[in-house]
């Protein structure tokens, strides 16, 4: 049997590939450390937990409205303005999703015809590309460079711009290079958005893991932009709530009524008992959240300062997010041998930067979502294994 053609250009993912890989080994026995996943190790607050066995214990164990529960929406609604500067109104313009990849997901199927050009800045996280593809679109690498700080660039843009044009595509903080994009930066995007009429899918799924007084800047809260903007954001890292599986669009109204339908067809609603853990992940206490943090921006300055000390590495400071993305072009082995390496030889699980695009070649991603101690162990392993190249 022969299935769809559009399957020729999605393949299997590559994280998961290393994660299958990583399986199979601890299964034989092999102690590894894993930094090749995109989730925090932290167990979801107490507080959300409590309030999702409660919507259970009281039957709320049904379908909700396609839109998700307007406790939830209405909390959404709050949180974007005073957090985002971003106004909406909860019972048209904000869709509960489950997970930010199906708000991904039903952005593209919802506003791309086959053969626009979406522009993404890369390396990234993949499922940007596959999604478009998936709608019939095109996916257009815009490259982020390590001599920026991987902030992307104006001209870039400007110089991949066709006819076909329709989408640009925005992940900051950024997954996997940890940048942070600038305020400056959004508003140049958002300006070539408005002149040459595009939409702007805008992820900030990692906005409140930000270091050293960085701010995080929403490019839909730019004037003439909530109409062209979806603002995706979801719950997944920052409550550690990666299997409840609950995430965000918030756009116009016009937008909101085409992503919809995407929904209504494939999910219906996200759960309606993870929807109440959420009411609670944002009018509950954010004191567990900002320690994660906290935790986070120790690591981070752990990880990045024994790169530096190891050979053939070299490496850009994250500002945010969870992800370093160090070169190691000067190693001269391909991310792919590399990760294979440090498997065999420093049991740690990286994720090969040619998994996260063709920008990404010359690069490893480490997540540092795992135990400081770990980390430090895991440091230790790599410094040696690569002394031994
Ligand atoms: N966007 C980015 C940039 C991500 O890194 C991830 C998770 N790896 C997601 C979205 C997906 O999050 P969710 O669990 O909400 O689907």
């Amino acid at each position: 049997m022969k299935v769809a053609d559009r399957m020729k250009s999605i393949p299997f993912s590559g994280i998961r590939k290393v994660f299958e890989e990583v399986t199979r080994r601890e299964k034989l026995g092999e102690k590894i450390i894993h930094l090749e996943m995109g989730r925090p190790d932290f167990d979801t607050p107490h507080s959300i937990k409590e309030a999702a066995k409660r919507a259970i214990d009281e039957g709320k164990v049904h379908y909700s409205s396609n839109y998700g529960i307007p406790e939830l929406r209405e909390a959404i609604a709050k949180k974007l303005k005073e957090d985002n500067g971003l106004s909406f109104d909860p019972a048209t313009e904000i869709i509960v999703t489950v997970g930010a990849n199906e708000a991904v997901f039903m952005t593209m199927m919802g506003l791309l015809n086959p053969g626009d050009e979406v522009l993404i800045p890369d390396p990234c996280w993949l499922h940007y590309f596959y999604c478009a593809q998936m709608a019939g679109a095109v996916p257009i690498s815009v490259p982020l460079r390590e001599e920026n700080g991987f902030n992307p660039v104006l001209n870039e843009f400007h110089s991949r711009m066709t006819p076909k044009t329709r989408m640009i595509v925005i992940n900051t903080p950024n997954n996997p290079t940890g940048a942070v994009f600038s305020q400056k930066v959004l508003e140049g995007l958002a300006q070539l958005a408005r002149e040459k009429d595009l939409f702007v899918l805008s992820d900030e799924i990692y906005e409140k893991m930000v270091y050293e007084g960085n701010r995080h800047f929403s490019i839909g809260s730019l004037p003439g932009m909530k109409e062209r903007t979806v603002t995706i954001n979801g719950f997944s890292k920052i409550y550690a709530m990666t299997g409840w599986r609950l995430g965000y669009t918030a756009t116009s109204n016009d937008l909101s009524a085409a992503l919809i339908r995407i929904h209504q067809y494939t999910t219906v609603c996200a759960t309606t008992f993870s929807q109440w853990g959420a009411v609670e992940a944002l009018n509950g206490p954010q004191t567990e959240a900002a320690e994660m943090v906290r935790e986070f921006d120790r690591r981070r300055n752990l990880v990045y300062g024994a790169l530096k000390g190891m050979p053939g590495i070299e490496v850009v400071k994250p500002m945010g997010a969870f992800y370093i993305f160090p070169n190691i072009r000067a190693l001269g082995r391909a991310p792919e041998e590399l990760t294979e390496y440090l498997l065999d030889k420093a049991r740690i699980a990286v994720v090969p930067g040619t998994t996260l695009g063709e920008y990404g070649k010359d690069f490893i991603r480490i997540s540092y979502a795992n135990s400081y101690e770990n980390l430090k162990m895991a440091m230790e392993r790599m410094k040696k294994a690569l002394e031994e190249i």
